[in-house]
């Protein structure tokens, strides 16, 4: 085993990870180590995915907007479970932020008078969220990319995958992870570790994430005792495509585009009737659930799925090859329509994960509901500061990424710079993960973990979607405790050690079970309707019992749930109309 000594090691190279990387180099003037370790190549991580934009009030004047409305949206959108005072932060920054993006060459739609061009998107008030074109996430990955090729002190580890933190007492000391090129170990201990490893959306098989979002990071934390938050909120985009999940950005409504039924009614006249199609998420992906289940959608002959059509066809085309280009290129490819034609058959898929790893506002990691843990942050998709709450507002995660990517790489950084740290036990605890490595790779069981998978697809998919009810938790509860127990029985049965995807996949399908076991445990416990989380035995948001965020963590055998107060700035809980 390799042991590799940094002072700041950042795992995950996604929009969080790079802007992580790039802030703790620059804040220490290129002086400290930093290691950024992924187990993608940096430029295939899934944040290359995101379409539709970033959020940010850029011309408060001009736009009559302010952070007091774009703070509001997103408190209102996330049904009143995000904490004010990390909201404050995100609206503060989130600007600036897309101001550094310009700098480093994100080539943003702009206006003719060369302001960067902002779009409606559900939930907002105003028109506050600035993209390229249809490929936001592309050009904000390059652009950081290039940005932290430019700096002297990072090292980056392409195609490493993490398996197991070292934590020690009240301190991280960093990870265990193999080189997917040899399956060799390395133990990378740090005196700073951020962990970027973005969502856990792949715990569902219908969804718009890449097959990379298996939420190892927040399961490695979870293992190591590290407290989940809010995990039964998991994000339904309204508009994936049928039959491939692939996501068709919500930028396509935000442009103008329209829902509508098998008797071609806008039907979200009858939930939202202001906001109609740009309503938050949660309640568009209900609208579209229950306009099929009242028998008012189309049936994919081939998948059994159930959908609505998105229509654009009243868009001018320009427009769509102006603003939309990745839109039509996918549904020209995967089903032969030319969205400027034909309407494009569409339904909710998990999407976004938003619960995550418990931090404080500046990132820090907790060791319970309450305490931090020395030497870790956490930043992006598989941290819960709670910003999003129980709904996340579309363009809120890459301001989220940017501004706690920054901030985690500063913090790190500086107490890199002050801590002298070492842990006896890290050498032989990093040799024990070996083992189990090694153990996997090369044991002996009766079990594949492909089906193992493919029994928790159809779980979380039937059970924990859009509606959901206790009598089908109680039976995902079951049935995932049963899948836990078969998955200690499981076999690779790749024996070979370069790229071995299977060993790789055994490792994630691990982790997806962890998650879907708390995912499932904290909804069950939540006794109201709030955001993304609609049980059908508590129709209502009940602020007396439940405005709290759920803390789960493991415990002996099981998991323990605490709970803690929402923080609450002076946005006082109301009903949610749009
Ligand atoms: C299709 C799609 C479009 C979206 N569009 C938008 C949008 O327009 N606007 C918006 O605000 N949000 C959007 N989102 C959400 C947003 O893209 C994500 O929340 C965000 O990109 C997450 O970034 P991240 O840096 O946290 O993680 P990711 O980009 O997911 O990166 C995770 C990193 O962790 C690494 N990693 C994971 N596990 C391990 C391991 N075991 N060992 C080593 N490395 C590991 C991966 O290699 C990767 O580098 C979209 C989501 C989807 C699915």
């Amino acid at each position: 085993m390799e042991l590799l000594d940094f002072d700041v090691v950042v795992l995950g190279s996604g929009i969080a990870g790079l802007g992580a990387a790039i802030h703790a180099s620059r804040s220490s003037k290129e002086s400290l180590s930093v290691a950024l370790v992924s187990k993608l190549h940096v430029m295939r991580s899934h944040s290359v995915a995101a379409e539709g934009g970033i959020s940010g009030v850029l011309y408060p004047e001009s736009n009559k907007d302010s952070k007091d409305l774009h703070a509001y949206d997103t408190i209102k959108g996330s049904d009143y479970l995000a904490d004010q005072d990390a909201v404050e932060v995100l609206v503060e920054k989130a600007p600036e932020e897309i101001k550094f993006l310009d700098h480093i060459g994100v080539p943003w739609n702009r206006l003719d008078n060369g302001h960067i061009s902002q779009r409606p998107f559900g939930g907002m008030s105003i028109p506050r969220t600035a993209f390229a074109a249809d490929k936001t996430g592309f050009f904000m990955m390059r652009s950081l990319y290039d940005e932290l090729l430019s700096l002297k002190n990072v090292e980056i580890f392409n195609e490493h995958f993490a398996t197991s933190l070292i934590r020690d007492g009240n301190e991280v000391h960093g990870f265990v992870a193999f080189d997917m090129a040899t399956r060799n170990v390395k133990a990378f201990r740090s005196k700073s570790l951020i962990i970027a490893t973005g969502g856990a959306s792949r715990v569902f098989s219908f969804t718009t994430n890449s097959y990379s979002n298996t939420g190892d990071g927040t399961a490695m934390a979870f293992r190591a005792g590290i407290p989940l938050k809010d995990m039964e909120f998991v994000q339904f985009h309204p508009t994936a495509l049928i039959p491939s999940g692939i996501l068709i950005t919500e930028a396509a409504r935000g442009e103008g585009g329209y829902l509508r039924n098998a008797n071609g009614d806008r039907f979200m006249e009858r939930y939202a009737k202001s906001k109609m199609e740009l309503a938050p998420r949660d309640i568009v992906s209900r609208s579209i659930m229950t306009e099929i289940k009242e028998g008012r959608g189309m049936r994919d002959k081939e998948s059994g799925l159930d959908y609505v059509y998105l229509d654009l066809r009243h868009l001018d085309s320009k427009k769509i090859d102006e603003k939309l280009p990745m839109i039509k290129e996918i549904t020209i490819k995967m089903l032969n329509i030319d969205p400027s034609k034909l309407p494009i058959p569409i339904r909710p898929a998990a999407h976004f994960t938003m619960g995550g790893i418990h931090t404080d506002i500046k990132g820090h990691v907790m060791r319970s509901s309450r305490e931090i843990m020395n030497g870790v942050w956490a930043a992006g998709e598989c941290a819960c500061v709670s910003v999003h709450g129980a709904n996340r507002l579309g363009s809120n995660s890459l301001s989220q990424c940017s501004v706690w990517g920054r901030i985690t790489g500063m913090e790190a950084a500086q107490n890199a710079k002050r801590v002298r740290r070492t842990s006896a036990k890290f050498e032989r605890m990093a040799e024990q993960e070996e083992m189990r490595i090694i153990g996997l790779a090369e044991g002996k069981g009766s079990q594949s973990p492909y089906e193992i998978r493919d029994a928790l697809y159809n779980v979380m998919d039937e059970h924990l979607y859009v509606y959901r009810n206790m009598k089908g938790m109680k039976l995902a509860q079951k049935r995932i405790s049963s899948l836990r127990k078969r998955m200690k029985d499981v076999y690779v049965k790749d024996k070979g050690n370069v790229y071995n995807t299977n060993l790789r996949e055994t490792f994630e399908i691990a982790n997806l079970l962890d998650l879907a076991w708390v995912i499932t445990e904290g909804a069950i416990r939540r006794h109201e309707s709030r955001g993304a989380h609609v049980v059908a035995e508590y129709p209502k948001r009940d602020d007396k019992n439940w405005l709290k965020h759920t803390i789960a963590m493991k415990s002996i055998g099981g998991v323990r749930f605490e709970y803690v107060p929402v923080k609450m700035e002076g946005w006082q809980p109301e009903e949610r109309k749009y």
